[in-house]
């Protein structure tokens, strides 16, 4: 019998492919595609409108830098607001900070959540069952537009901006999200490889830059987003966030007892150190 193979489609020039060793799940749901598999390198794979998403092996790279990163420069987040982020990954490292009083998931997908809840228990462990949790199933715009509460940190862990995703890398968004933010808070997003990806980022960045006092991007190598190291964006108007000594990130780290397997401080400040290439999108 030959393998079936799943084919990532998302750049025009570039296709990856995993074998699909067994096939979980496969369906539709009113938002998107949904495919769930498993393949011998990276544990289960789910893929959403034919986009890889997350995977076992390498999630807690994605998950572990874009929750602990802004939390700890932040260093007293209460109030944590997730938009998308349906598999639940980036909801339980948001948990591990004892700071934490709740965090809001707005995801406009419920049939991801049910589905990460089956599935993937690896990836989001109780985290959907904690009692700081808040899910909303809601348009991550409307739901920013709309909220009266502000946050101390924003992460946006969506998709690329193809389908529901693309409303989340507008301007209407990012200044949406500025206005829910308390004061000397931190948005950080999802900004894809800049390798293949470099326009999403300019774009991000440019309207960023115009927002908040201090706009840059920090990088980590994810294994399943293939074509380089991939992006987040940064903004806040605290610029001190970015430039904390070594010793107090380390000592915020060892606080707060994270257990994190790609996290330390030291990758932290080594993440805004940006190759020549990456840095000239976001200027
Ligand atoms: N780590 C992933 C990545 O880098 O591709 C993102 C993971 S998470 C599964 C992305 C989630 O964003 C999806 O479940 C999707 O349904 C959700 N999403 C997309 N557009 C959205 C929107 N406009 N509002 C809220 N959630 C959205």
């Amino acid at each position: 019998m030959t393998a079936e193979w799943f084919e990532e489609t998302l750049h025009s020039g570039l296709r990856t492919r995993l074998r699909i060793d067994k096939l979980l799940y496969e369906g539709k749901s009113k938002h998107q595609h949904l495919i769930l598999f498993e393949n011998s390198e990276f544990g289960r794979v789910l893929a959403l409108n034919g986009v890889v998403q997350t995977t076992e092996r390498d999630e807690f790279i994605y998950h572990e830098m874009l929750a602990h990163v802004p939390l700890l420069a932040h260093g007293s987040a209460r109030e944590i607001l997730i938009i998308g982020g349906g598999d639940g990954g980036m909801l339980e490292e948001v948990l591990k900070h004892k700071s934490v009083a709740r965090a809001t998931l707005v995801e406009i997908d419920s049939s991801v959540i049910d589905f990460s809840k089956e599935y993937l228990r690896s990836i989001c462990g109780s985290a959907f069952e904690d009692r700081r949790t808040n899910i909303v199933i809601a348009d991550g715009v409307e739901y920013v537009e709309t909220t009266d509460q502000r946050y101390d940190i924003i992460i946006v862990d969506s998709t690329d901006p193809i389908g529901p995703g693309e409303a989340l890398f507008t301007e209407r968004f990012y200044t949406a999200c500025k206005r829910s933010l308390s004061q000397g808070g931190v948005l950080v997003t999802q900004n894809g490889v800049p390798f293949v990806q470099g326009d999403e980022l300019r774009n991000s960045l440019s309207i960023l830059t115009g927002l908040f006092a201090d706009a840059t991007c920090f990088t980590a190598t994810v294994p399943g987003y293939v074509g380089g190291c991939m992006a987040f964006g940064w903004g806040t108007d605290n610029a001190d966030l970015r430039t904390l000594p070594l010793a107090v990130l380390e000592a915020r780290l060892a606080a707060e007892h994270l257990d994190a397997r790609c996290y330390t401080a030291a990758v932290h400040q080594a993440s805004f150190a940006l190759p020549g290439y990456i840095a000239e999108l976001v200027r």
